[in-house]
């Protein structure tokens, strides 16, 4: 997969890990381990056919080759079953992938020795064809199940090849010119097309092991966007829009409102700068957050912009819901005017102002104007304290200041 393709769309913001060649392979492996049991079970026709050819023929060399090849069966699958074990406890695989290859070329060797030993000692008959053509058809068969994982073709068909030379050489005289020329085309071309699947392989392993990981680059950036888009970036309380949507959803359940306001928030600005200034705001947004985890878990907290914050209290049940609002708001209160941090400026003081006012969830922006002016009402009466909304439009009071 070119990788410029998504690069582009995306900015570069989704760049991956790049891939190496050595996880390629290893994957390849494990795949190529479970593909090579399964494709062992192709070998039980063409030892069945060669069984009956050599009881037929009486043929006791055959019979030997073909105890070899069972016996080279199980010893593929014995070692490339060790191996698989070594992969999987993370242990050290050289031996056990050297004897999974040599299991394979001896594979190999036995093959083309049975094919000699047909070709040379029994003759032009049909057991010779039927024969050749069973252990042939079992080479590509073999050889193509093994190609993905490089290192396993090659051992078999290199067994194979190197047998079937040495025979040539040795017993030539016994086999026809075609036959010879028909074995070397075979060989050659199972080798070049063992080499494409292998590479066809690892291009698909790689692509697959891309994309992979970009759906889950994409799927950690769609759950970072839609956590930015509800929750404030400075201090992980739920935004404006989240909270409206979500006091929404609670219907005509009451829910009353705390507006939190720091005081002199401007001269902590102007005195200490803008950095001082945020980690203030971040330090009450924490402040609030673990306040309410103990006095009200269910409550709703936001920054409504700059240095405001909102509480909602859904489900506020009790018959004197506004005096358990104006209890929490005191609790925050008194929880922001004790804040203080040892890198902080020693003269740094934090205060907030409140108001607190009641009504149901489906009259948001009544509610939020009362407690805003109440809010406003503490400004006036000196900060750094709780004012409720009044019932009735009677001048707001004060919450008396816990010890
Ligand atoms: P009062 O006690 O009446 O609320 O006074 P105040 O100074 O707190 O209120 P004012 O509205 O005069 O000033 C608020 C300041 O908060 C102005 C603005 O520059 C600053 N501010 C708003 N958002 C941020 C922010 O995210 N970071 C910082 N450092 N300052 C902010
Ligand atoms: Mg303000
Ligand atoms: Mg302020």
């Amino acid at each position: 997969m070119a990788k410029a393709a998504y690069q582009d769309s995306f900015t570069g913001a989704l760049d991956i890990p790049a891939i190496d060649k050595q996880e390629v392979s290893r994957k390849l492996l494990i795949d190529g381990l479970e593909r090579r049991i399964a494709g062992q079970l192709s070998v039980i026709v063409p030892v069945g056919v060669i069984g009956w050819i050599a009881s037929l023929t009486d043929n006791r060399a055959l019979w030997i080759f073909l105890g070899l090849q069972i016996i080279a069966q199980f010893a593929i699958t014995a070692s490339s079953q060790w191996l698989r074990s070594a992969i999987e406890m993370g242990k050290k695989t050289t031996i056990r992938k050297n004897l999974w290859m040599m299991a394979e070329a001896s594979s190999g060797i036995i093959w083309a020795a049975m094919m000699l030993d047909v070709g040379v000692l029994i003759g032009g008959s049909d057991a010779v064809l039927t024969t050749w053509v069973t252990i042939l058809v079992t080479m590509v068969v073999s050889v193509l199940l093994a190609a993905p994982i490089a290192g396993i073709a090659f051992p078999l068909l290199g067994g194979f090849t190197a047998a079937v030379a040495a025979g040539i050489l040795l017993f030539g005289k016994d086999f026809s010119n075609f036959a010879e020329l028909a074995l070397a085309f075979m060989c050659l071309a199972l080798f070049i097309i063992a080499k494409a699947v292998n590479l066809q392989a690892h291009k698909s392993c790689h692509d697959g092991i891309e994309v992979e990981r970009l759906s889950q680059r994409l799927a950690e950036e769609l759950q970072r966007t839609s956590w930015l888009s509800q929750h404030d970036s400075l201090t992980g309380l739920l935004n404006r829009s989240a909270l409206q949507e979500r006091i929404a959803e609670l219907g005509d359940m009451p829910s009353p409102l705390i507006l939190l306001d720091i005081d002199h928030f401007k001269q902590i600005n102007d005195s200490y700068g803008h950095g001082q200034g945020d980690e203030v705001i971040a330090a009450v947004s924490a402040c609030i957050s673990e306040t309410l985890e103990e006095a009200a878990p269910d409550a709703l907290a936001a920054r409504w912009g700059g240095e405001e914050f909102i509480i909602a209290l859904p489900d506020c049940n009790s018959p004197d819901c506004k005096t358990d609002a104006a209890d929490i708001a005191e609790h925050l209160r008194s929880a922001v005017a004790k804040l203080t941090h040892q890198d902080w400026p020693a003269r740094l003081r934090v205060t907030g102002s409140l108001g607190v006012a009641c009504g149901p969830a489906s009259a948001f922006s009544v509610t939020f104007k009362s407690a805003d002016s109440a809010m406003y009402e503490a400004k006036e009466q000196g900060r750094n304290r709780v004012v409720c909304a009044p019932e009735g439009g009677k001048k707001a009071p004060r919450v008396p200041r816990a010890a």
